[in-house]
């Protein structure tokens, strides 16, 4: 049963380009599955989320987070009365946009374009993906995805000025997103803050003891683990523990977004886009936790001196090969080529390297700047 604030694929805004309805499946479901079939879905199998193979094949890459992040959405969207495909289809395509080498690689790309006056931003890459890169259909180019994906893609983790993006504004900036596009951003933070922990203690960077100092909720969840199995392993307590973290912190986002919508008289999707802020929340008190784990994360995994290596590489490799192809563009695969008639080189260099998997552009790096 959908709420009354949900978004309904009856009322969607539509296709760029129009087409007939399907028999059996929305347009949300459609969008859905059309991103789980394009090729930019498929290479986040092997884009870094945190961790590179180096470490481990069994920590999570972009593709593995993304279906996290999907899950935890779908279930949060069934207990808000939210359009679970709609919020599916916007889970799905939430990090689509991302280059090779997670963090890293997004900064130094943005570093290579700002050199050249433009800049990277990976929310705007997945637009272009999806309105001109993947290339499927006869008689258009891209997924040619409803109005309320396209926009959710653009609006679900930041807010764009509409002074700054005139080209953005056919997507409403002037007006909040809906619910269903206001979830991700916070799911995208349970699924990564949890992982993270997750991977970061089985990557032996983080301990039991360290996390527990920092991270209350952590901390009283397993103390909580430790007087009902006082005798397993520390790895099952860890995880034991983290299971309690990653509850409390989807009930509390389900019990605080409630009750935002019933403080803010919500009662309609109009009630949603005029709204002043975001609605989707956790309670002031797990906000306050939420920091912490971030704030945690920040001070002992992100910048931890283990990653500096691969964080290294990444902005050499990267920074290196858009050198090479600026100096040598007769290197670029010919269809980047033909682009570079029409567009800025450097924007069509960031494209090319926006879309590679770690190993691809390894290789490249390899054949264009190996020693
Ligand atoms: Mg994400």
């Amino acid at each position: 049963m959908l709420a009354k604030y949900a978004v309904r694929p009856e009322d969607s805004r539509g296709r760029r380009h129009p087409e007939p309805s399907h028999a059996y499946r929305n347009d949300f479901q459609r969008d859905r599955d059309r991103v789980i079939h394009s090729r930019a879905f498929r290479r986040l199998e092997a884009k870094t989320q945190v961790f590179t193979r180096r470490y481990s094949d069994h920590f999570r890459n972009r593709l593995t987070h993304t279906i996290e992040v999907s899950q935890i959405s779908r279930t949060i969207a069934a207990q808000l009365g939210l359009n679970a495909d709609l919020v599916e289809a916007l889970a799905l395509v939430h990090d689509i946009g991302h280059p090779p080498f997670g963090h890293a690689g997004e900064k130094a790309l943005d570093a290579a374009m700002r050199q050249h006056g433009f800049s990277f931003d990976h929310n705007l890459h997945a637009l272009r993906i999806v309105e001109d890169f993947e290339l499927r259909y006869a008689s258009f180019r891209g997924l040619n995805l409803t109005f309320e994906v396209r926009e959710g893609i653009i609006k679900h983790s930041h807010d764009y000025s509409a002074d700054a993006h005139p080209e953005l504004s056919e997507y409403l900036l002037h007006q909040r997103a809906p619910l269903e596009a206001q979830l991700i951003d916070l799911t995208d933070e349970i699924g990564y803050d949890t992982a993270d922990l997750d991977d970061g203690y089985e990557a032996h960077l983080l301990t039991v003891e360290q996390i527990a100092s920092s991270v209350h909720l952590f901390d009283r969840c397993f103390r909580e683990v430790q007087v009902l199995y006082p005798n397993a392993p520390e790895k099952l307590q860890f995880n034991e523990a983290l299971k309690r973290v990653f509850d409390h912190l989807v009930g509390d986002l389900i019990s605080g977004t409630k009750q935002r919508l019933a403080d803010a008289g919500i009662h309609s999707l109009a009630d949603v886009r005029q709204h002043p802020k975001r609605l989707v929340g956790f309670s002031p008190p797990m906000e306050l936790e939420r920091r912490q784990i971030k704030h945690f994360l920040y001070e002992n995994l992100y910048f931890s001196p283990a990653l500096e290596g691969e964080k290294d590489d990444a902005e050499r490799i990267i920074g290196e090969l858009f050198a090479h192809w600026t100096e040598e563009p007769d290197d670029l695969p010919r269809s980047y080529r033909e682009k570079a008639v029409h567009e800025p080189l450097p924007r069509v260099i960031c494209d090319y390297i926006a879309g590679m998997t770690d190993p691809f552009i390894s290789q490249q790096y390899e054949k264009y700047c190996g020693a």
